[in-house]
């Protein structure tokens, strides 16, 4: 599979080089912007850590981007670490105590936390404690270390995913969404000009509506359409130039690629547009079934293409048409 418009981090993702640094230059998502705003300028106002965030959405959306931002415009340290990487209650420890007073830590794929390790999260983000027991047997004794207060910033792609303990203990939950063709136009324009690349803005538009509603995805296109645009012509992208170079990375009219329509070519060849099980799915294109949930369907729902059932997924008019087929006669799609 082509990884060119794969929503989640790449190592050679320009992420670093254009992410915005402050909310002012963070594009879209107008509403948790607004919301952020008014918890920051309050948290300042009154000298406090922030309250806990919670950012939820597709990957790339911009929520380690959000979190630093917060950081930033709090003044405050960022320190980033990850579920999956923090293995023992140890680990955690040794981040919570090394906060400075106010700092943002942040927590990317919160919902992969060990739960011995969650369980010790609970106490920190309510109390500002640590409760760790040390020794074994009979002698293990518990203490309890006061930290400093801190504002934990957790991300995460559902917020179902989380459990309801953790999700309770965070007083600022955020969505993230998809992102307009406008906004993604300015995200393109705004990266070409960090990575010194020229644009016309018929060429930044026809990125922007086959980024997947993603600005990471954008911004991984960007580069691949400027590159073409080097070889293939004067370096300038122009409309022509963003559609040869998308075709050529096999990324069709929608934004979407081989994987999505893998996807859709499976429910509408195999199970006659559905309804199909998620979990047949997933077997069937070899994917892991929070991959299939959290990265593949939600644009193609959010396109209209397919739809979430009680009995399964099914195609929709919209996903035979986009796969140039017709419904079987008989079903009302
Ligand atoms: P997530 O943490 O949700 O996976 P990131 O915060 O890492 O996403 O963002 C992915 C990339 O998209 C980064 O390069 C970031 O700079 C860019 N990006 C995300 N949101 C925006 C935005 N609103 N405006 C401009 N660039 C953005």
């Amino acid at each position: 599979d082509n990884p060119a418009l794969t929503p989640q981090r790449q190592p050679e993702d320009p992420d670093a080089a254009l992410r915005p640094k402050s909310l002012t230059e963070f594009v879209g998502q107008e509403a948790a912007r607004e919301n952020l705003r008014v918890f920051i300028e309050a948290a300042r106002g009154r000298g406090e850590a922030m309250d806990h965030v919670l950012f939820f959405g597709p990957p790339g959306l911009g929520k380690t981007t959000l979190a630093q931002i917060v950081a930033r415009e709090m003044g405050v340290g960022f320190r980033a670490t990850s579920g999956p990487v923090i293995g023992k209650t140890g680990d955690l420890a040794a981040l919570l105590t090394n906060l400075e007073p106010h700092d943002v830590l942040f927590i990317d794929e919160i919902h992969r936390l060990n739960p011995v390790v969650e369980e010790v999260l609970y106490p920190a983000m309510e109390d500002r404690a640590l409760d760790l027991i040390i020794g074994e047997g009979p002698s293990a004794r518990s203490v309890r270390i006061d930290l400093p207060p801190f504002t934990l910033i957790g991300a995460t792609t559902r917020q179902g995913l989380l459990t309801t303990p953790l999700r309770d203990r965070f007083g600022i939950p955020v969505r993230l969404n998809f992102y307009t063709v406008e906004e993604l136009e300015r995200v393109v324009t705004r990266g070409a000009g960090k990575l010194g690349v020229a644009i016309e803005p018929a060429g930044a538009r026809e990125i922007a509506r086959r980024a997947r509603g993603t600005p990471r995805v954008a911004g991984r296109l960007l580069r691949r359409v400027r590159d073409f645009a080097h070889v293939a012509g004067d370096g300038v992208v122009t409309a022509e130039v963003a559609d040869k170079a998308l075709t050529r990375l096999e990324v069709d009219s929608l934004g979407l690629d081989a994987m999505d329509r893998r996807y859709l070519t499976m429910i509408a060849d195999t199970y006659k547009g559905g309804p199909v099980g998620v979990e047949t799915l997933a077997a069937g294109l070899a994917e892991p079934r929070d991959t299939v949930e959290d990265v593949i369907e939600p644009f193609l729902i959010q396109l209209g293409l397919v739809a979430r059932t009680a009995r399964g997924r099914c195609l929709n008019d919209g996903g035979w048409k986009h796969l140039g087929m017709a419904p079987p006669s008989g079903t009302q799609a």
